[in-house]
């Protein structure tokens, strides 16, 4: 899947985005699960505020899983990874500024840090923090959905109703995957 080979004797970001329904937490969970064969002490973690499907475990929208942690902030996944040597951080654009520093302490230290999440808003804006991780990051994969217009492959997430906060927790109740020509901003009535 990527082109590079990973490296030895030291710590990586690896960053997995694109819009919803694209495949980032089935391609997380996939990573994860390889690693665990692997052997290697593997922790996973994913913000509180994402509860759509299960406090404790990540799953996609296709509904495979894998058993997670739930934290309130990016400091607990610090607190919480001290043994590990794979970390798995998922809808990663929930959480605040600080998982940008907490991600690259964790890659100091010599682990390999794998980060999931929304890289545009519902307005099809960048989605703070992860145009910072995205930088930081030594790989990167964009994931990319199908239109349900057009069916060319869609990288923006369509809010199906006019609701104007930024984070509205939701599933395909609330949104569905558009390329660039089908996806607008809703307006209210
Ligand atoms: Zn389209």
């Amino acid at each position: 899947m990527n082109p590079h080979p990973f490296p030895n004797n030291t710590g990586w970001i690896e960053v997995i985005t694109g819009c919803m329904f694209s495949g980032k937490t089935e391609e997380l969970i996939r990573r994860l699960k390889r690693a665990r064969i692997a052997k290697l002490k593997v922790r996973i973690f994913k913000p509180a505020l994402d509860n759509r499907y299960s406090d404790e475990e990540i799953v996609s929208h296709d509904l495979h899983s894998i058993p997670s942690q739930t934290v309130e902030s990016p400091g607990e996944i610090l607190e919480n990874s001290a043994d590990a040597e794979v970390i798995g951080i998922d809808e990663a654009q929930f959480f605040d500024e600080s998982i940008v520093e907490v991600c690259n302490k964790l890659a100091d230290e010599g682990k390999r840090v794998i980060v999931a999440g929304l890289d545009q808003d519902y307005r099809g804006e960048p989605f703070e923090p992860m145009p910072k991780l995205l930088a930081i990051a030594e790989y990167i994969t964009k994931t990319l959905a199908i239109c349900t217009v057009c069916g060319n492959p869609a990288d923006r997430t369509q809010r199906k109703i006019a609701d104007h906060s930024r984070v509205l927790v939701g599933a395909a109740d609330l949104y569905e995957a558009r390329c660039r020509k089908c996806h607008y901003i809703p307006e209210d009535e």
